[in-house]
């Protein structure tokens, strides 16, 4: 299968990674196979986070039972240069010496970025990593497509990590081309726009056929492995009936999709509305919010909602977002029944 190549890092990379959000929610032994399975299949990119739980750890022991090679891409939010110790836990866990692709994670707001950039900040923490040789590449992930073109337009990344998927296209238009002509490597992450796209061969298509990014799609299955794998090598392009049926998803999803941009930030109540918007997906991804403290957090707080409308004009997509608030905690309660 044809490589491409993931900007100045030179790195060649097979067009579809593998994303590790939903191994920490299955047993270790089913986790260890999903990874296996993966490599086995071929996928020569792994991504990973210190803060996915157990995921580097896991995926650290499936790859010592293979002799194939994957590039790995693994992140820490750490916001200080201390995110150097944090490196050094990631070879451990990953038991390698070195990762290829080391990020700052979710780098969405301009006081974070100003945090990582700044002198003593984790972007010092990474060079030195670098330097040392633990790490090759360093990398930014965001939610925002904001900080992305800054990121861009600053040009101190070697690969950045934008969110794509056909309800969330605007990376393609608004990253894509800025990162191609500055020659930095991009991930795609959340293809199945966090698990609302439930079409994966509609969902796999689309983000496969725009070039300059590599997607990131994650499985806690071998069977959903194989089958993204399976779109893949059938390479068919996005037809006219995909076409078709994605203006339709785009329409359903118009008024009800939170696209993770904040701007309808600040809540009076400091709710975080678009981790309660997505809740769903979350949980999905992450596991029983009973076991995972800032899940439930994230709905508890949600409890506060006044219905005060302050963060509805502020919303670019016009959702109806305490109603949307409402029908989330509905159903987050009715997991408990
Ligand atoms: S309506 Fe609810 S979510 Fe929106 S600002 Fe008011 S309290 Fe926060
Ligand atoms: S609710 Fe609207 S403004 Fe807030 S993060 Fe979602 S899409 Fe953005």
């Amino acid at each position: 299968m044809e490589k491409v190549r993931l900007g100045r890092t030179n790195i060649a990379v097979k067009k579809l990674g593998w994303g590790s959000i939903p191994i920490q929610r299955v047993s270790e032994e089913q986790a260890v196979s999903v990874v296996q399975a993966a490599v086995e299949m071929g996928v020569d990119l792994i991504d990973t986070a210190r803060a996915y739980t157990t995921s580097e750890r896991r995926i650290g022991l499936a790859l010592s039972k293979t002799s194939r090679s994957v590039i790995l891409s693994t992140k820490s939010s750490n916001r200080t240069e201390k995110i150097y110790d944090d490196v050094q836990e990631s070879l451990r866990q990953l038991r390698v010496k070195k990762v290829h692709i080391y990020h700052l994670h979710n780098v969405s707001k301009t006081e974070d970025y100003e945090k990582v950039m700044r002198p003593g900040g984790a972007f010092e923490g990474l060079k030195k990593a670098k330097a040392e040789g633990l790490i090759d590449h360093i990398g930014l992930t965001s939610h925002s497509l904001d900080i992305l073109e800054k990121v861009l337009q600053e040009d101190r990344f070697e690969v950045i990590m934008t969110c794509y998927s056909f309800l969330e296209p605007d990376a393609a238009r608004r990253i894509l081309p800025v990162a191609r002509a500055k020659d930095v490597g991009v991930l795609g992450m959340k293809p199945f726009s966090g698990g609302v796209i439930e079409d994966a061969g509609l969902a796999v298509r689309y983000v496969l056929s725009t070039p300059d990014i590599i997607p990131i799609p994650g499985s806690e299955t071998v069977e959903k492995a194989r089958e993204n794998w399976k779109i893949y090598a059938e390479g068919r392009p996005v037809s006219e009936a995909d076409q078709a049926r994605i203006q339709q998803l785009r329409q359903q999803f118009d008024k009800q999709f939170c696209r993770r941009c904040d701007y309808c930030q600040p809540c009076s109540q400091g709710i975080n509305i678009q981790l309660m918007m997505g809740i769903k997906s979350v949980i999905r991804r992450f596991g029983n919010p009973d076991e995972i403290a800032w899940v439930k957090g994230v709905a508890e707080k949600a409890r506060d909602c006044t219905e005060c409308g302050d963060c509805l004009p502020r919303c670019p997509y016009q959702l109806p977002i305490p109603e949307l608030i409402k029908k989330n905690l509905e159903w987050y309660d009715s997991l408990k029944k």
